[in-house]
């Protein structure tokens, strides 16, 4: 079964980081990291419902001009997730501007950011255009595990990891899908309707077993009629197929306590996009710029039980040797032979 979303880095290795995904039957987007984003077509921004900020360093966070500058007057809602103090750094960068006429824009912006502290107490903040982007305080919360943002159909979630400074590391998680067994439907001498995408739905937001369902539907003796409970229906119907999980990860030491919070994080995701900021010939230099080597990514893709991996985030240092980063990550993931000597930092 296809995937929901289709996720791609936006730049090549050596370009900021910044990880597009897009939904195949949805026309929406989500967006992990706001650097230079400038290879982003105008409409590609326009799809996206939510922007997840790993930390404010310019390379991650310097794109948010041009968002803005993209979707003003043109989309209606926008929310962004980042670390500590992130709403105050969206703030600093929407008083840097004037506003005395967005008021009148036909088409309102309200961009909701929500801040998450190591301690994982959250707030929400809303700036809208209609006021100048003053902010507004919002709700504050406290979340009861790791889970950000909660859909329909995927779920974002995301961990704190040390980069010097505290730097959220995310996993983007598709549901369960539900297969429909057309064998069972006949077996239960119904045929599809619009009862199924409501059970379906159902299913898929965790609406109590006994939730009613009202199955109808026509064929050649005309028209039925049936009502049912969801926990008898979704086990005839459906079988469930595993989501697809893809982990982006990036800017981060390289110490024991990163390692166990991703294995917490990314237990076999599908894919991981992780950093590779070195090649392990200059680990001390790594360690000193707070960054993965290559085989240390590597490393940490094998420990999580990552079943593909793709390395970014490339130093101008290594222009021409992007081959010698791709090799040494992927014979640390895959556990070859020639990889370099595991050394604690
Ligand atoms: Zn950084
Ligand atoms: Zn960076």
């Amino acid at each position: 079964m296809p995937s929901l979303f289709q996720a791609r880095l936006v730049n090549d290795a050596f370009g900021d980081p910044a990880l597009y995904v897009e939904f195949r039957e949805e026309r929406r987007a989500l967006l992990f990291d706001l650097g230079d984003i400038s290879a982003l077509r105008p409409r590609e921004l326009m799809r996206l419902s939510h922007v997840f900020v790993t930390h404010a360093h310019m390379d991650h966070f310097a794109g948010f001009d041009h968002l803005l500058r993209v979707v003003l007057g043109r989309k209606a809602s926008l929310v962004l997730f980042g670390g500590p103090d992130f709403a105050a750094q969206v703030e600093h960068k929407l008083r840097a501007y004037i506003w005395n006429i967005v008021h009148r824009y036909e088409v309102e912006l309200v961009i909701d950011v929500c801040e998450i502290g190591v301690d994982r107490r959250g707030r929400w903040s809303r700036f809208s255009s209609r006021s100048g982007f003053a902010r507004e305080a919002g709700a504050c919360f406290e979340l009861p595990d790791d889970v950000l943002h909660e859909d329909a159909i995927f779920r974002v979630r995301g961990r704190f990891v040390d980069h010097g400074i505290p730097c959220l590391a995310y996993v983007i998680e598709e549901k369960a899908q539900l297969r429909v067994a057309p064998d069972r439907l006949a077996a239960l001498g119904v045929t599809t309707g619009p009862w199924l995408r409501e059970l379906k739905h159902a299913v898929l937001t965790g609406a109590p077993g006994d939730m009613p369902i009202q199955l109808q539907w026509r064929d050649r003796k005309g028209e039925h009629v049936m009502q049912r409970q969801v926990a008898e229906l979704r086990h005839l119907i459906f079988d469930v197929v595993p989501g697809r999980r893809i982990g982006y990860v990036t800017d981060l030491r390289y110490t024991d306590a990163n390692i166990e919070t991703l294995a917490q994080l990314l237990a076999d995701v599908d894919l991981l996009f992780i950093e590779s900021v070195f090649l392990e010939a200059d680990q001390a230099h790594a360690a000193r710029k707070n960054h993965l080597t290559a085989r240390q990514a590597g490393d940490i893709a094998r420990r999580v039980g990552a079943k593909a991996i793709v390395s970014f985030h490339y130093s101008p240092r290594y222009a021409g040797r992007a081959a010698e980063l791709v090799t040494e990550a992927r014979a640390a993931w895959s556990g070859s032979p020639v990889r370099a000597r595991a050394s604690p930092e």
